[in-house]
């Protein structure tokens, strides 16, 4: 904390010793001395779910009702956020920036719209539930209310970086989009789990859409970070920035993927913190 050092003689100014006085806050040494030994959990009754703009809601109707019917159950008996991915249409508006030349912050405003679309369709969908789209504001700091009154809070799943997204290490596409998105709200917040509702079961060692034969591909119910940085993949399920937040996490300790395509119900499990999917821990 400040220590009152002095009172300047003829101000009257205050001086305070703080021990990050005159540091950059670059130097390693001292941003270790900044490590708490046990960080602050705002919301650590929330789970953060993610559901999917590609993997799910671009499927329309079919796919998504019966996810949504169980998200209506599951919020009897526990806390939840949704935050929305993109998709398609984010996926196209990228394509035309590409072919424009435009640089990763540029895409990234460009991209950031289709995910609020989601959390718009959403909330529609879910309003009679108590579907409540709300900002990255204030909002975050009463979920707990939220959900205590019933409510279902949603938000969208992209990250406000904008003009100051981070250059992409491998071509222009924004590396944080909603798989970011809602593992960075989730550690800032303290929550209880990020689970992402998608449509496979979790990680192969490929893209299963991709593979001629799904059945001979590896399936991996459980990695270390570590282990998967290491293993440099071509093709994830989720955004490749992930694996970094999790190593660097000070209140997650894992994140799970679950296909809610084939089995919605699945929902209830992965919130009771069964492993149904692909667990990431560190
Ligand atoms: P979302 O819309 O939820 O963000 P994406 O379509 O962006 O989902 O990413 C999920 C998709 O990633 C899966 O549907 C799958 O086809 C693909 N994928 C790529 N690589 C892998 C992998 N190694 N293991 C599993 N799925 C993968
Ligand atoms: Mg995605």
């Amino acid at each position: 904390m400040g220590k009152l050092i002095k009172e300047d003689d003829e101000k009257g100014r205050l001086h305070i010793e703080t021990r990050l006085l005159g540091e950059s806050l670059v130097s390693k040494d001292c941003l270790r001395s900044t490590e708490a030994g046990e960080y602050f959990h705002m919301q650590p009754e929330v789970n953060v779910l993610k559901i999917g703009g590609q993997s799910i809601m671009d499927r329309g109707a079919k796919a998504l009702l019966p996810i949504l019917d169980e998200l209506v159950k599951a919020k009897e008996e526990h806390k939840i956020l949704l935050m929305t991915g993109g998709g398609t249409r984010a996926r196209h508006v990228y394509n035309i920036g590409v072919d424009l030349g435009m640089p990763t912050g540029v895409l990234s405003k460009l991209g950031d719209k289709v995910s609020w679309q989601n959390a718009e369709m959403l909330s529609v969908l879910l309003a009679k539930h108590g579907g409540v789209k709300i900002g990255h504001g204030d909002h975050l700091e009463q979920l707990n209310m939220y959900c205590q009154l019933g409510y279902l809070p949603i938000t969208t799943g992209i990250p406000p970086y904008g003009f100051f997204e981070h250059p992409a290490e491998v071509g222009s596409i924004p590396p944080h989009r909603t798989d970011s998105g809602a593992f960075l709200l989730a550690e800032n917040i303290g929550a209880k789990s990020v689970i992402y509702l998608k449509d496979e079961k979790g990680l192969y060692e490929d893209d299963p859409k991709k593979a001629k034969d799904r059945e001979t591909l590896k399936f991996y119910d459980k990695l270390h970070v570590d282990e998967l940085i290491e293993m440099d993949l071509d093709d994830l399920i989720v955004e490749r920035a992930v694996l970094t937040f999790l190593k660097n996490a000070k209140t997650l300790k894992q994140f799970q993927i679950i296909d809610v395509l084939r089995n919605p119900e699945d929902v209830h499990a992965a919130l009771n913190g069964e492993h149904v999917g692909t667990i990431i821990y560190k």
